[in-house]
């Protein structure tokens, strides 16, 4: 993986993979640091314009400030100083990236690949500007169990559809999934920089820098990396068994919640996966249901990841469908603000998005009523929906983002089919039958009886305050399976 052979101080370049343990990069450069008795130094690039940029919301950014912070404390307990270094752009941060390897003599640059389309220019543009000046890069995968790309047809194509990629990756997870790599032991020639530039660099505020609001992410989001260990392990001895019977009823928060944990990477898709692994005796279906289902979700994500690098231009968020980018969304601002506001009339969508404004998270089963609402329901442009969730969302990812809003609207590889659109009603009546998701974020529908909380009628909206709802069932279904049929008929 390296392009050069020499010898000198190492530079580990922290990303998407905040962590010590299990760490391919950080253990790289520390085990060959400790046999040839080198320093080893750390860099970590706050770039809020860049964030900005792609829409990022300030819980996910006060988020990773705090993990970034306890990243710093274990790689000091370890000998590695981190430095947190303002660059504001990716550009930036190349540049002030090739000033450090030059003023501080490293000769060694390890991270782990990012696999989006501007992540993956940045790191050719880094291998490149290494390579001229005799640097050794070495790239390693963490993000995903098997490295996208590597999970491919009879005839060596990527999988677009889920099923067979599951049946191809699940026989080669079996095969290859081995024990996460342990945490370094610690330096004995610890590091420290003494150059004044990058210390006044250092002691930029991260806050100003950020100019980030008092908005505090949900207290159950983790921003270290043992809360998150736990968290698993918990997952797994209480919860895991029953994963399959109860992970589609939000009320009973019976799901992991380590979507941000892992989008953070304070957990890699191995200590998950081997975690579960072992705990199943095994990847393949035979253990237990609840995990062979954990599992599997595991599998959407690694799917979709497979797909981002497959399709790039996923990453402009452009249709996986091209004849879909045909369909014509409607231009209604004030439909958009009443879902983003949880407003719609739709009790379980308004508790869904009331969920994700005051916690930053949704469940996954709201995730595809709330998604299919706003593409289906009110014909608006999934794209809208998809970056108000990554501003909301602390695990605000991509790749999964991404697979999860064109499955919802139908445009995405493997959807769900056009005219299966869901009756945001009957869904909040089989998966939460007793309205106790519904009325833990919209408690004026308390008073209700449990049956009631679902649709309210007009007398009950009136006493309770509830609004009516924006749009007619069946009328919004019609019109959503004329606007997908229309595209056949243009054929
Ligand atoms: P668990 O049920 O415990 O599952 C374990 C892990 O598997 C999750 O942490 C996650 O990493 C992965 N996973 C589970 N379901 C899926 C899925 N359908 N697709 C991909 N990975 C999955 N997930 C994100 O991590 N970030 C996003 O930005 C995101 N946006 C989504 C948008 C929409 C419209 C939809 C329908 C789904 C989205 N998902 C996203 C997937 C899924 O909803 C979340 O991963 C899940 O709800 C997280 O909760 P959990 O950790 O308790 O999951």
């Amino acid at each position: 993986m390296s392009n050069q052979q020499s010898t000198g101080r190492h530079l580990v370049w922290f990303r998407t993979d905040l962590r010590v343990h299990d760490n391919p990069a950080l253990y790289h450069a520390m085990t060959t640091a400790q046999s040839q008795a080198q320093q080893v130094l750390a860099v970590y690039f706050v770039t809020p314009e860049q964030w900005r940029q792609h829409g990022l919301g300030e819980r996910k950014i006060r988020l990773m400030q705090n993990a970034v912070h306890n990243l710093k404390q274990a790689l000091a307990e370890r000998g590695v100083e981190l430095l947190v270094l303002h660059a504001g752009t990716f550009n930036h941060s190349l540049q002030l990236l090739q000033q450090l390897v030059l003023e501080l003599d490293i000769r060694h640059i390890s991270f782990n690949n990012e696999y989006e389309v501007n992540e993956c220019k940045r790191d050719i543009l880094c291998y490149r500007w290494a390579n001229i000046h005799q640097v050794n890069v070495h790239r390693f995968h963490d993000q995903c169990l098997i490295p996208p790309g590597a999970v491919l047809t009879k005839t060596n194509l990527p999988f677009k559809v889920y099923s067979p990629f599951r049946k191809a990756w699940l026989a080669q997870a079996e095969r290859q999934l081995s024990a996460p790599l342990p945490s370094p032991a610690a330096l004995q020639q610890p590091s420290s920089t003494t150059s004044t530039t990058w210390q006044q660099i250092l002691t930029e505020p991260l806050r100003r820098a950020l100019t980030l609001t008092d908005q505090c992410p949900d207290a159950r989001w983790f921003d270290d990396e043992s809360s998150a260990h736990h968290a698993l392990h918990n997952f797994l001895q209480q919860q895991g068994r029953h994963y399959h019977q109860r992970r589609d009823f939000p009320a009973l928060d019976a799901t992991s919640q380590l979507s941000t944990a892992l989008s953070l990477g304070l957990l890699s898709p191995r200590q998950c996966l081997f975690a579960a692994s072992q705990a199943n005796q095994g990847l393949l279906a035979g253990g237990t249901a609840g995990l062979d289902s954990w599992i599997n979700e595991l599998t959407w994500r690694e799917f979709y990841r497979h797909l981002l690098v497959a399709c790039p231009d996923l990453c402009k968020h452009q249709a996986f469908k091209p004849e879909t980018e045909r369909v014509k969304w409607r231009d209604a601002e004030a439909d958009f603000q009443a879902w983003c506001d949880g407003r719609t009339g739709y009790p379980i969508v308004d508790a869904a998005q009331q969920q994700l404004l005051t916690t930053g998270w949704m469940h996954n089963r709201l995730r595809m009523v709330s998604a299919m609402f706003l593409s289906k329901h009110l014909l608006i442009d999934w794209r809208r929906g998809e970056a108000f969730f990554n501003q909301y969302l602390v695990d605000a990812d991509l790749a999964s983002n991404n697979g999860g809003w064109q499955w919802s609207a139908s445009t995405g590889a493997d959807g769900v089919p056009y005219f299966r659109i869901f009756n945001p009603t009957t869904q909040s009546q089989r998966f939460d039958a007793d309205g106790q998701f519904l009325i833990r974020y919209l408690p004026q529908l308390t008073s209700l009886p449990a049956t009631s909380r679902h649709q309210p009628n007009a007398f009950e909206r009136q006493q309770t305050g509830y609004p009516d709802a924006i749009v007619d069932h069946a009328f919004a279904r019609q019109r959503a399976l004329n606007a997908f049929k229309a595209l056949k008929q243009e054929n």
